[in-house]
């Protein structure tokens, strides 16, 4: 199988690496040129990788299954009564029909079966906890702990008919209804394009200058390369009936009552657009950063040799975020790139399969512990000092013993907070805050911060907008 376990790994290894440069050093030590970057140059330095380790390390991190390896997967599945398996897929695909579908060779009708409950079925084939949802359900994964691959035959299904151009739904008749959806990440596209199938017409806006959401700004490179996030976004909008409004943003360009008067119905799927504080001392100087920030700067660096990375990278928290950071520094070449979070490992919400993933690629994970203070020196950081923790049933306590660990970049990743529209309040929205308004994804209340939940709200509003119309 085309499988490239532990992508970038390789890549990593400081034997190899020091070959791969020896002809750059060679090369500019005659030329008399300064010497190139490499993981060992101190403070925040670009290009410290071989130019040709980029695209290696950022490509797909399990390319798609080709015609025979999804027959051979799809042949594993025993076609369950009642199967596990949907119950574990927040938007209830039907599974075993789908790979029904692909076992008898029919991969245009199983793409249909995904996108039916599933829009945006080709993203989260690539990015779904698969070991947390569906496949941790599969019946083969409690027998023999080797489930069927759901999410790679999702992902043979979709990108099969994807790739041809295909869009396999029109539109009702149309309504007349209006609806605003604001926020085009995976809730906003999913309600956008069900509203649109109901006949009803569609004003998506996003502050941003590109759809997608975290599907563009967020997803890890490595697990949607190839700028799937926006591929995708242009095939779902061949639904029609969707004007799509970039650099709209709600609060400075429009508001929620001038919405509520203008559409028939608003949509609200805005994510979490703020960013929690790491309330330790000196978190201000120079090098400590959001974690989400970093991404979203190198999702959209075309060449990630031009991005600057510390040489030893500190990064705080333990979810997808802090794992996503963690091994994109690594994949950028810093040397030391270490993972604190103040709670146990089991409790780390990055799932197994994700922490193994960074361990693979060398980054260190430290449990228990807790920043206490950012040391800087001439306004930059070098050094985090962390106090251990402990979890007991009275909460979390910081005790007296501290260790330090030398840091020229910092990254916070320590929870995402709403940035509510006004007259909304709240850690969260409610689903349906006001008459005519809803809500879905991460910026609603019962979100679990995962593209399929948000894809999974979004369908679910369109659904209820449209009943409240009398559909
Ligand atoms: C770094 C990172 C990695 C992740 N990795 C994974 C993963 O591998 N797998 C997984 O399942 N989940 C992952 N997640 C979670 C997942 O990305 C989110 O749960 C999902 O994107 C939520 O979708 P959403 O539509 O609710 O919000 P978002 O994707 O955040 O989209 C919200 C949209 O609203 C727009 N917006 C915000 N405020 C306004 C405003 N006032 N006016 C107009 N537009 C506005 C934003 O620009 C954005 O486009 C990750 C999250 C992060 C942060
Ligand atoms: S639980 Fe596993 S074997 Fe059963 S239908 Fe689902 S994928 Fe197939």
């Amino acid at each position: 199988m085309a499988v490239r376990e532990n992508a970038g790994f390789d890549y990593l290894l400081f034997d190899k690496i020091n070959d791969l440069w020896q002809p750059f050093f060679k090369s500019h030590r005659q030329e008399g040129l300064t010497l190139p970057n490499t993981p060992l140059t101190p403070g925040l330095a670009a290009g410290r990788l071989p130019p040709e380790a980029y695209a290696h390390n950022f490509d797909d991190l399990e390319p798609v299954l080709d015609a025979h390896e999804a027959h051979v997967a799809a042949d594993r599945c025993y076609f369950c009564h009642d199967a596990p398996c949907i119950t574990a897929c927040p938007t209830s695909i039907d599974i075993p029909l789908f790979i029904r579908q692909i076992a008898t060779g029919t991969p245009e009708a199983a793409a249909k079966t995904i996108w039916d409950q599933n829009i945006l079925g080709g993203m989260c084939a690539r990015v779904c906890p698969t070991e947390q949802l569906c496949e941790e359900a599969c019946v083969r994964e409690a027998a023999e702990g080797k489930p069927v691959e759901i999410g790679r035959l999702q992902r043979f299904a979709t990108d099969r008919v994807m790739g041809k151009g295909v869009h396999p739904y029109s539109r009702a008749a149309n309504t007349g209804k209006r609806v605003a959806v604001v926020g085009a990440g995976p809730a906003g596209l999913a309600c956008a394009h069900r509203l649109a199938m109901k006949g009803h017409d569609v004003v998506l806006m996003d502050r941003r200058d590109k759809p997608g959401g975290l599907n563009e700004y967020g997803i890890a490179s490595y697990k949607a390369p190839h700028d799937f996030a926006q591929a995708e976004v242009e095939w779902l909008l061949k639904i029609g009936g969707i004007d799509l409004r970039l650099g709209v943003e709600l609060g400075r360009d429009v508001t929620l009552d001038s919405l509520r008067a203008e559409y028939d119905a608003v949509f609200l799927g805005i994510g979490l657009g703020g960013v929690n504080a790491l309330r330790a001392a000196g978190e201000d100087v120079k090098g400590v950063r959001d974690a989400v920030d970093f991404i979203a700067e190198l999702r959209q660096q075309p060449d990630k040799a031009k991005l600057p990375i510390g040489r030893d990278v500190v990064v705080i928290g333990g979810g997808m975020t802090a794992v996503d950071a963690a091994v994109q520094s690594r994949l950028l070449g810093a040397q030391n790139v270490t993972i604190v979070y103040r709670r146990g490992q089991e409790k780390m919400s990055a799932s197994r399969h994700e922490q193994d993933h960074a361990q693979q690629v060398g980054v260190r994970i430290v449990c228990n512990a807790a920043p206490v203070e950012v040391i800087g020196q001439n306004g930059a950081v070098t050094a985090v000092v962390f106090a251990y923790t402990e979890d007991g049933p009275e909460g979390l306590k910081l005790l007296a013993d501290t260790f330090t660990l030398k840091a020229d970049q910092v990254f916070k990743a320590i929870g995402q907070t709403l940035v509510a529209p006004e007259g909304m309040g709240g850690p969260k929205l409610a689903t349906q805050p006001m008459a005519g308004v809803w809500t879905g994804g991460d910026c609603a209340a019962g979100g679990e911060d995962l593209t399929v939940t948000a894809v999974a709200e979004g369908r679910d509003a369109a659904e209820a907008i449209h009943a409240s119309f009398g559909g």
